[in-house]
């Protein structure tokens, strides 16, 4: 597999940059180069902003019967669904992904967000009328925000750009896209769908770069609405310019979320779950619940029971159907990693698995499954955001201790209860701060609003909710009489 891509996808059409500098990707399992693109400039962001703001200004995308741009949302899915299998291995190639998580979250997910969105844009409704204070109807209109800037990180790219851009563009906005550079080849796939699709230009453009296209595009004068997926640094940044321009943002950001394990719950059922919810692309998720709460009178059965499942979960060639565990997406990330496994050894915490590189693999940058014992709620480990394959086990005494101890975080992104009993489990996930929560188990639905509180983040994606983040608001009052 070799992309070469020497041009950005801007008004529809493929064209050269303004900036000279060249983004070489490179795959996290072999450490060698497998493509190129362009590192967009500032100049190119002007470009791309331009061409969204005709989109949206002259060419009647968002004056389209909702239906027609519905229509142009499902001939969009079915072009992505066309290149699946090319998005979903592009994708594992260059960030480790797993095969079997790349296919459904990488090489399906972006059709199904949009086919969800165009199925919801034919029914909303965007006009309503309204009794108020004074006779006549008050006519509550909603319009869409204009020209939305989408910036997401490299972890799992095809889904974060598309739970923007598909409620964005149902909404009638036009998009430019600035995917990670780790990750900047799946997007121009991305581009080359929207083409095949019929897009009209300028509605969806991409702009693969790095810091200084992200912040021209962020702050430029041109972008009605910022919707940003990434970490909580960059988070208070982005949320800084768009509060200086009183410019609408949503900030999808970190998390360190709870597995609470309650004390009626089958231990084999609940940590067999845990591969999947604590785990996810090698630890790189931000929902990852890497802070495991159990009962202390079954602590050291549980601790025992996660750290065989780290053990046993097989690292290797993400291409490998087999493989649970790939690389993590690179060099620098891997050592910051291991940063945090040296400072959790020096807390005190007790290392039971993992710690290390794999022995077998020679190349690629691969981390060995790990689990900490014996944490506390208070140590680095617990409190900050690995995004690596490690994971804590922490002892607590009741419920309602379990409570506090999820609560006690910056994050509040995503969480799950395992227990015996889906009522208690309920009733205990209603007092957790956090934006979504599972129980026995952990899955993102297009229909679920999903989003952060606290430190994860503002606002809310997808659902209904996702598609009003795209709308503003205008009331259009009645004569007045005497
Ligand atoms: P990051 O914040 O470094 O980068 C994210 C994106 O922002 C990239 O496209 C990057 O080029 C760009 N960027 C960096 N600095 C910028 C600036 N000053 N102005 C504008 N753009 C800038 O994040 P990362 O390390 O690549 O991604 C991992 C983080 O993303 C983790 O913290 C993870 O939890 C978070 N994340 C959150 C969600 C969510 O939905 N809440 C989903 C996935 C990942």
């Amino acid at each position: 597999m070799k992309h070469d891509y020497t041009s950005l996808f801007i008004d529809g059409q493929w064209v050269a940059p303004h900036s000279a500098d060249v983004n070489t990707v490179i795959n996290a399992t072999t450490e060698e180069a497998m493509g190129r693109t362009p590192i967009s400039d500032s100049a190119d962001v002007d470009a791309a902003v331009a061409a969204a703001r005709r989109a949206f200004d002259g060419t009647g995308w968002s004056d389209l019967e909702p239906a027609a741009r519905a229509d142009t949302l499902e001939r969009f899915a079915h072009e992505l669904e066309k290149r699946s299998t090319l998005i979903a291995e592009t994708v594992t190639a260059e960030n480790g992904m797993p095969i079997t998580l790349s296919v459904p979250a990488n090489g399906y997910s972006g059709a199904g967000f949009l086919r969800y969105y165009a199925g919801l844009i034919r029914e909303f409704p965007l006009e309503e009328t309204r009794a108020g204070d004074r006779p006549g109807e008050i006519l509550v209109r909603r319009e869409p925000l204009g020209v939305v800037a989408a910036l997401v990180p490299w972890n799992y790219p095809q889904a974060l750009a598309m739970m923007k851009i598909a409620p964005a563009l149902a909404a009638g906005c036009t998009v430019v896209l600035k995917p990670a550079l780790e990750t900047a080849l799946d997007a121009n796939i991305m581009a080359e769908a929207a083409a095949a699709a019929g897009l009209p230009p300028g509605v969806f453009n991409v702009v693969p770069g790095g810091i200084e296209a992200g912040q021209a595009l962020v702050a430029h004068p041109g972008v009605d609405k910022v919707s940003f997926t990434g970490s909580t640094a960059t988070g208070r940044i982005i949320g800084e310019v768009a509060g200086r321009l009183l410019r609408p943002v949503t900030l999808e950001l970190g998390g360190k979320s709870a597995a609470i394990v309650l004390d009626d719950a089958d231990v084999a059922t609940a940590v067999g779950g845990l591969a999947e919810v604590s785990f996810p692309n090698n630890g790189q998720t931000c929902t990852a619940n890497t802070r495991v709460l159990a009962p202390a009178r079954r602590y050291a059965q549980i601790l025992d029971a996660v750290t065989d499942l780290a053990k046993s979960l097989t690292v290797g060639d993400p291409f490998d159907p087999a493989t649970a565990v790939g690389p993590v997406v690179s060099a620098r990330q891997r050592e910051r990693i291991e940063g945090y496994i040296a400072t959790g050894r020096g807390e005190g915490a007790r290392l039971t698995a993992g710690g290390g590189r794999p022995a077998h693999l020679e190349r690629g940058w691969f981390l060995e499954p790990t689990v900490f014992g014996d944490v506390r709620n208070d140590m680095v480990i617990a409190r900050e955001e690995i995004f690596g394959p490690v994971i804590t086990v922490i002892p607590y005494r009741t419920d309602t201790e379990a409570v506090e101890l999820a609560n006690d975080n910056e994050y509040g992104l995503a969480g799950s209860v395992w227990t015996g009993d889906v009522e208690r489990g309920t009733a205990l996930a209603r007092r957790i701060r956090t934006g979504t929560i599972g129980i026995n188990g952990y899955r993102i639905d297009n229909a679920a609003p999903f989003g952060g509180y606290k430190a994860s983040g503002l606002g809310r994606e997808n659902g209904p909710e996702g598609l009003m983040a795209y709308f503003q608001t205008k009331s259009i009052l009645p004569p007045v009489t005497a």
